[in-house]
């Protein structure tokens, strides 16, 4: 297992299960030393499967806190939540930048509800997907970018278009110094699925890690945790790692992202 995990979600975002302290216990006992929760931000409106609602915040903020300060002596716990770019949401978003010890970056739609980055079939569709985290890299909106292949979850073939893309997101990584992630989460944890070109994991993608390779971006690796029991083994991890294999990827080993965030903080805008 690895020792530093930025992507932990809890059961408030409708599709994570056990209490928050049940993360920090299997956590320790997974041999984790720095455990951050990103839970899925709140917005205006209510999806109760896809995140926590608006009301929640204040709970969650201070649930975290809390553990934070109970296991400091066992475990370094942060307070972030994994965000997208919507503009129509600057407001609430620049007040979560405040306020949290870090974001990450989880464009999981184009816009608030809609055009989901779980559905997008076209190279147009991918190229506003990229557009958004352009947005939030010039911005400083968030730390680094989760499973930034999400975008190809649906996308028919691992084609030119694609790499075109993984392309011009290593550009925009390199640019802002921004860490990619390597996803560890339900893209690997469900299986492959069956595509036009063949069978692959929905994400990681091995198209896009052989672009970040070659320019070198930094890349750290996020178990997206939606379950506590999956701090206890490496299986997902594994399979992420057979995506990558053999290429040769700057991993960021047991960055410390929190520090980085207070320096990114001040940019945000
Ligand atoms: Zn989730
Ligand atoms: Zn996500």
């Amino acid at each position: 297992m690895i020792k530093t995990n930025w992507h932990t979600h809890t059961k408030r975002c409708g599709h994570a299960i056990g209490e928050d302290e049940d993360y920090v216990k299997a956590a320790i006992e997974g041999g984790l030393k720095t455990l951050g929760f990103s839970d899925h931000a709140a917005y205006k409106t209510q999806v109760p499967t896809e995140r926590m609602n608006i009301s929640q915040v204040g709970e969650y903020m201070a649930s975290i806190r809390s553990l934070k300060e109970k296991y400091k002596d066992q475990i370094d716990i942060y307070l972030g939540m994994e965000v997208e770019c919507y503009q129509s949401e600057w407001d609430t978003l620049s007040q979560f930048r405040k306020e949290l010890d870090y974001c990450i970056l989880g464009q999981h739609n184009i816009d608030l509800d809609l055009i989901s980055s779980y559905g997008l079939n076209t190279p147009q569709q991918l190229s506003m997907y990229v557009d958004r985290l352009e947005y939030a890299c010039k911005h400083a909106l968030c730390d680094y970018i989760a499973h930034p292949d999400v975008c190809l979850y649906s996308y028919p073939y691992m084609d030119e278009s694609v790499r075109k893309i993984a392309e011009r997101i290593a550009k925009i990584s390199i640019t802002y110094d921004m860490p990619l992630e390597l996803n560890t989460g339900s893209g690997v944890h469900n299986g492959m699925h069956s595509y036009p070109d063949g069978k692959r994991y929905a994400y990681p993608t091995r198209i896009f890690f052989e672009e970040f390779a070659k320019k070198k971006c930094p890349v750290i690796i996020g178990l997206d945790v939606h379950n506590p029991e999956l701090f206890k083994t490496d299986t997902d991890l594994n399979r992420a790692l057979s995506v990558v294999e053999g290429l040769d990827l700057n991993f960021l080993t047991d960055y410390d992202l929190a520090s980085s965030a207070k320096k990114r903080k001040e940019l945000f805008y």
